[in-house]
């Protein structure tokens, strides 16, 4: 498709089009996570402990992919992951 085509099949459909790729989020398997905070050093915009002791993951609408993936590539368990919506 050209890019005249392209840009006149948009404006034919409407701006939902225009959602193209998929989100990324980081998951944490707390059923292998021991706590020991790593991924919270190494991303507090991301993960934190919760008052039940457990790691969260902020809900955000994009997520700091370097910092993230240095969590995964740190984390002791190997217990974090990328899954896309
Ligand atoms: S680095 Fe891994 S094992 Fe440590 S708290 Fe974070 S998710 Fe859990």
């Amino acid at each position: 498709m050209t890019l005249p085509a392209a840009a006149s099949f948009i404006q034919q459909r409407g701006p939902r089009v225009l959602t193209v790729g998929t989100m990324k989020r980081p998951v944490v398997e707390l059923s292998d996570c021991t706590r020991c905070e790593v991924c919270v050093e190494a991303c507090p915009a991301v993960f934190r402990m919760n008052e039940a002791g457990f790691i969260e993951v902020a809900d955000l609408s994009a997520y700091p992919e370097d910092e993230v993936n240095e969590a995964i590539k740190n984390c002791p368990e190997d217990c974090i992951h990328w899954e896309e919506d």
